[in-house]
């Protein structure tokens, strides 16, 4: 192994940067050449590559987003646009590819391990949605991200006697929703993985108001659906005033938690050893606190596991 590649693909997440400078230093540590390839496969495959030292990752580490940028690419799902991106690789004498981002991004990786590129991936993604890892890297920042908007929107809940419906990321996963909604003390986590009722939920927020409770916080994962409409169903039958925040963008940016750096950095140089190891399509990950590694084909077919009980305490200690 004389020179490796590291690149982001995908959805940025706070602390990519983090993972990238541990890959770059370790490499350097070792005697060996890093190449930093910009915008995901998309840059592959145009070489936009650029020789890294020491200094090219200092002052990132506090830094969300990816000083690498990322990009989707149509080109790379292509037999040819991979066949260009191996030239590229080979062209700059990379014997070794780092590929740092979501389920895609590891499919795109496992297609370059077939073409004898070792490779190997890096869990990056505010989403948590990969079964092999209890965590991924951004996760963390991400439902601390919305830990802070539920507390203020809390805060005017109260006030008001509201009902609020806060709208976080997750697509096909709830994770964001579930893990900020129970630190948060959510009435109600409205996730893909679970079937939920519109008139039990509107039969909570009623029976909590008899109760007392003064504000009804409500975390609903994107892929259930849109907050505003939810709102207005929500209001038209219990008839309290209820309002739809729609988070966006900024769970995904942000400086990284101490959770989020530690992971990243102990990824990243996990990461260059498996390639001194000669391994490759091995997808990085954490299990029961101790880094582990997957082969990557494996970890993406591997069905995804909610985290039930989880829930369960959540709703109990809800009401
Ligand atoms: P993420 O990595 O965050 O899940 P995407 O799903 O957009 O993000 O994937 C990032 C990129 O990975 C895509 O733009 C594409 O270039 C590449 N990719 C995704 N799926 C495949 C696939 N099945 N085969 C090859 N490349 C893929």
């Amino acid at each position: 192994m004389k020179c490796i590649g590291v690149l982001t693909s995908g959805g940025d997440a706070p602390g990519m940067n983090a993972a990238i400078r541990a890959v770059v230093r370790t490499g350097l540590d070792n005697g060996i050449r890093v190449m930093g390839i910009q915008r995901g496969y998309s840059g592959l495959i145009n070489g936009e590559l650029f020789e890294m030292d020491r200094r090219s990752v200092a002052d990132t580490i506090q830094r969300g987003g990816t000083i690498l940028r990322t990009a989707r690419s149509k080109e790379f799902k292509t037999k040819e646009g991979r066949k260009k991106a191996v030239n590229i690789l080979k062209a700059f004498g990379i014997d070794g590819l780092v590929v740092i981002g979501g389920d895609g991004s590891f499919r795109g990786a496992s297609e370059l391990a077939k073409q004898d590129i070792c490779t190997i991936g890096i869990p990056g993604t505010i989403d948590n949605d990969l079964t092999y890892t209890d965590y991924t890297i951004g996760f963390d920042t991400a439902i601390n991200t919305v830990l802070d908007a539920i507390n203020k929107i809390r805060d005017t809940s109260t006030s008001h006697g509201r009902v609020s419906i806060i709208e976080v990321m997750g697509r096909n996963c709830g994770d964001i929703a579930l893990y900020a909604g129970l630190a948060g003390g959510a009435e109600s986590i409205i996730v893909p993985e679970k079937n939920y009722d519109l008139n039990e939920l509107c039969k909570t927020i009623l029976e909590g108001k008899i109760r007392g409770k003064r504000h009804n916080l409500i975390l609903l994962a994107e892929g259930v659906g849109g907050a505003d409409e939810l709102a207005k169903k929500v209001q038209e039958i219990t008839s309290i005033d209820t309002r739809a925040t729609i988070l966006g963008h900024i769970q995904r940016g942000g400086s990284p938690t101490c959770m989020d750096r530690v992971l990243a950095s102990q990824m990243g140089y996990r990461a260059v050893e498996l390639l001194f190891e000669g391994k490759t399509s091995r997808a990085i990950g954490i299990k029961f606190g101790k880094i582990i590694d997957e082969d990557i084909e494996e970890a993406l077919n591997m069905p995804r596991n909610f985290n039930e009980k989880l829930y369960q305490i959540a709703m109990a200690l809800s009401y």
